[in-house]
């Protein structure tokens, strides 16, 4: 499925463009603009006839920095991202406060040949210059190409693939997960490896960017301080697109997201923050705008009310059904925090925290869990696979016989994660897959009926997948969890990089892809470990 020339036309494109000097001052872009990759690409492409009746822009750079992306593949279509930044790191993006029209053009091949739809769209101050196009009326399961046009400026081609109809005979799906890509504690050359996968699609669980600046033998900076107002949350979300292999792989498959707490700030938890900030709501309101304008996600995502609603499902025929899980926007605040900090995740005993198992409290919302429900009751796929943010199954330390819980993980939500189970098994669920991020470590394990009770029932299998960039926790914390939790197959604290995974009837393959050096922008990759979850078996087998 890949594209070969596809490649070698983005591959060169963002050479060329490293050559550039850093996008700091509009002398520098102007500059250099006459000279780059994107002057070069957008001279040898046709100028469209469609863009002629407005009045081209003008821009004191390449407008499109940030690159292009698509996501939540549909059998009739997908959502196309792109954002006007001629200075990516400049609050505005170096635009001045005009809404612009741009034209975006989709076709069933590279060379756009054969153009199946197109349009233009409005980019507006009041969402970054960002736009989004839910594309309909393609067909199911095959590789498009897309590409924006403002004025004279074209941008990178990206190409995107859609979803197989409910009823189709689809016999392979390859997707990968991720989560954790803290800029400056590591390069992000694991997306480059990505590329290599032959995705289908990509799923990203969880800590796209970090709020704040922090860590050891740092290989680059964060631009600015702790992001907290929507102009600082922009120049982060900015920044991280700009990042070569990152903008690569999001223009090579369609994402598909749920967030956890650094999109917004540490530990947060529903509508409160972890130093009960009064005004933590406005913060949030920020953080989620910024992220809706920087993600290739539907426009009906567009936060409301001070909500944003990104819990969903994916179908790829008859094969696969992807529930994307939001545990963080509406959760309970975890329980028995430090009191000097007010809220907050900490480890607790269960004997000296009774709330702990308060069947009251939710991780995902009254309303969530009812849908999650429903969803589960309605699925006929094969596979069902659940995307979200942390550990679901129970990863305690002992301390005197008694086995901590981590507040903010599953563990801190015992009632809720025994209604999923209980609602799996009720609904005799297929073939459950857990995916998830969050911990900076590999876990996978067995979901048993009860947590942590390794006679119970195997319900599901959990791939907990390790950081893609951030920093793990220190092995003398987490090897000795490793046997004192028997449903864990493995664990892994030590390597940064991504679970890929080749779903088929008889099968889910799982290969552990992990980075040799992730403080090297051109590290290799090996596997660490492979797993098969066989049809029709719960659980998890290393092969
Ligand atoms: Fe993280
Ligand atoms: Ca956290």
């Amino acid at each position: 499925m890949q594209d070969d020339s596809f490649d070698r036309a983005q591959r060169l494109i963002h050479r060329l463009r490293e050559r550039l000097p850093q996008p700091t001052r509009r002398d520098v872009i102007r500059a250099a603009f006459a000279f780059s990759a994107a002057g070069i690409a957008a001279s040898l492409l046709p100028k469209p006839a469609w863009a002629s009746g407005f009045e081209p822009p003008r821009f004191t750079g390449y407008p499109f920095t940030l690159g292009v992306a698509s996501g939540y593949p549909r059998a009739d279509g997908v959502s196309l991202w792109t954002r006007l930044a001629p200075e990516p790191l400049q609050p505005d993006g170096g635009m001045v406060p005009d809404m612009i029209h741009l034209g975006w053009e989709i076709a069933s091949d590279d060379k756009f040949a054969k153009v199946v739809h197109k349009g233009s769209v409005r980019a507006v101050p009041e969402l970054a210059h960002s736009v989004h196009v839910d594309v309909r009326g393609l067909e199911p399961g095959r590789w498009y190409w897309y590409r924006f046009t403002c004025g004279d400026e074209v941008s990178p081609i990206g190409r995107t693939r859609t979803a197989e109809a409910i009823g189709a005979k689809l016999d392979r799906l390859r997707f990968a997960v991720a989560s954790c890509q803290h800029y400056e504690q590591a390069y992000f050359s694991a997306h480059r490896h990505l590329l290599d996968e032959n995705l289908d699609l990509m799923f990203f669980v969880g800590d796209y960017i970090y709020e704040s600046n922090w860590g050891d033998d740092l290989v680059r900076r964060h631009v600015g301080p702790e992001a907290d107002t929507l102009a600082r949350y922009r120049v982060r979300h900015a920044q991280y697109k700009t990042d070569c292999d990152l903008q690569q792989i999001h223009a090579a498959v369609p994402w598909a997201f749920t967030w956890d707490d650094h999109e917004v700030e540490n530990d947060y938890a529903g509508a409160q923050s972890e130093n009960l900030d009064p005004s933590f709501l406005l913060r949030r309101a920020a953080a989620y705008q910024a992220f809706f304008e920087h993600m290739p996600v539907p426009l009906t995502m567009r936060p409301h009310a001070n909500e944003m609603r990104i819990y969903d499902t994916l179908d790829y025929g008859d094969l696969a059904r992807f529930y994307l899980v939001d545990n963080r926007q509406y959760r309970a605040p975890q329980v028995c925090p430090d009191p000097y900090k007010g809220g907050g995740s900490t480890d607790v005993m269960a004997s000296q925290c009774p709330e702990l198992k308060d069947p009251s409290r939710s991780m995902l919302g009254a309303t969530q869990e009812r849908w999650l429900e429903q969803r589960f009751a309605a699925s006929r796929a094969q596979w069902n696979v659940i995307a979200q943010q942390t550990i679901f199954s129970r990863f305690g330390g002992l301390r005197d016989d008694e086995m901590s819980a981590w507040t903010d993980g599953w563990d801190g939500y015992p009632a809720t994660r025994e209604r999923v189970v209980t609602s799996l098994q009720a609904h005799a669920v297929r073939n459950p897959v857990i995916l998830g991020g969050d911990i900076h470590a590999t876990v996978v394990a067995n979901v048993h009926r009860e947590a942590g009770n390794p006679e119970s029932a195997k319900v599901a299998a959990e791939f907990c997948g390790t950081s893609l960039a951030s920093q793990g926790w220190s092995e003398d914390m987490f090897n000795p969890r490793l046997p004192q939790n028997p449903h864990v197959q493995f664990g892994n604290t030590t390597k940064r990089g991504y679970i890929a995974f080749d779903i088929g009837h008889r099968g889910c393959d799982a290969r552990l892809r992990v980075l040799d050096n992730e403080k090297q922008r051109d590290t290799g990759i090996t596997t660490l470990a492979s797993f098969r979850v066989e049809d029709g078996k719960a659980g998890v087998d290393k092969v």
